[in-house]
């Protein structure tokens, strides 16, 4: 991943898109043409793949992330978790990466699994049993000992501060601070976000990390995490899930059309637009780079993407905008 983001031009972006495995080989036959048809109409310079916490997608993870990376050609970064489950599991699924060509992991702490979602059963249930991995600066730390540069390592952060069963509540970002730096020192390429709809949160967040007297963060991408709005439950839902704040006067314009939901997914693409737009004129180091929480559906983020201009020029078409702008110079 951050070969191919050192290789686009000066001041280009780039995007990114997180997809999940589906429960049922219907759904993964569905995904896989929706994958084909976006990849090739939206060009990300790469897709990531989730990991279930406690290793309960193992085998659909992997199954996914060989279609994107091997059928269809996709830089692919499987997220991997590293608590609530074996050591060998995590050994497995980094073999087994390497073994299909991949080469980019998001390292992950995880949480303790949910009890709606759905388990393997093919997987036991393990309590936390492995005491190698108690934070994700472990599995960074891990994956670098055993496999040196081979892979490129991205790690989560949150621009509101981190919140989970223990601390239900924001913390302040900068308490989790010591620990991010601890994670880039410990060898991460990039920085991917929690989502958030709060732009000025994220402003503070990058800043911070930018100016941060470690000076680990001056140069490593830090990658804005967004949802496109499908519906006005799904937003409700997973911005409690995530502990992202809606800021009122986006709320307020959801509000008044949550009772229509195309209205809802219009809004939602100017929203989204609007948060793009105002990160893109934000002074950046390097190129800037977008990642979308799809939530494996196609609509919202393709109008974003179109939107804001992030669709890359395909290969033919940069040929014949070559070809037409010598054409124009001849006398
Ligand atoms: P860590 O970096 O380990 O941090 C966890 C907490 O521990 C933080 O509060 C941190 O401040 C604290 N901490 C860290 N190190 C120390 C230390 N040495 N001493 C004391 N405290 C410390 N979950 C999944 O199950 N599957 C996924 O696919 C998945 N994908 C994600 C993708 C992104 C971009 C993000 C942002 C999150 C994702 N998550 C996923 C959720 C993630 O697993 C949880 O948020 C988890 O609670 C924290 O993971 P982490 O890697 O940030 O943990």
């Amino acid at each position: 991943i951050t070969d191919k983001i050192n290789a686009l031009p000066d001041g280009a972006n780039y995007f990114s898109l997180e997809f999940f495995p589906p429960k049922t080989p219907m759904g993964f036959a569905n995904l896989q043409v929706r994958l084909e048809r976006m990849s090739q109409a939206l060009r990300p310079l790469f897709v990531t793949v989730t990991w279930g916490a406690g290793g309960s997608t193992a085998n659909k993870s992997l199954e996914l992330a060989e279609i994107c990376q091997r059928q269809l050609g996709l830089t692919t970064c499987l997220h991997l978790t590293c608590t609530n489950m074996k050591r060998s599991i995590v050994d497995e699924a980094l073999e087994q990466a390497k073994v299909l060509g991949i080469r980019n992991i998001l390292a992950l702490r995880g949480d303790a699994p949910r009890s709606e979602e759905y388990r393997d059963e093919t997987l036991p249930v393990e309590e936390d049993s492995n005491r190698d991995f108690q934070y994700a600066v472990d599995l960074v730390r891990y994956i670098k000992k055993q496999y040196g540069d081979y892979f490129c390592i991205g790690v989560a952060a949150y621009p509101e501060g981190h919140a989970d069963e223990s601390h239900p509540e924001h913390q302040d970002p900068k308490l989790d601070l010591p620990y991010l730096v601890e994670k880039t020192k410990a060898g991460a390429d990039f920085i991917l976000t929690q989502l958030f709809f709060d732009v000025e949160a994220f402003d503070r967040f990058e800043a911070m990390l930018r100016e941060d007297e470690s000076g680990v963060f001056k140069k490593i991408p830090i990658i804005p995490g967004l949802m496109p709005i499908q519906s006005y439950q799904i937003l409700r839902r997973t911005t409690k899930l995530s502990h992202a704040s809606l800021p009122r006067r986006l709320l307020e314009r959801l509000d008044a059309v949550k009772g229509d939901d195309e209205l809802v997914k219009k809004v939602g693409v100017q929203i989204l637009s609007e948060i793009v737009e105002h990160i893109k004129q934000r002074p950046s180091v390097g190129k800037r780079g977008f990642h979308f929480y799809t939530l494996n559906l196609e609509k919202a983020v393709s109008h974003i993407l179109e939107d804001c201009r992030l669709i890359p020029l395909a290969y033919a078409d940069e040929e014949a905008l070559e070809l037409s702008n010598g054409h124009d110079l001849l006398p």
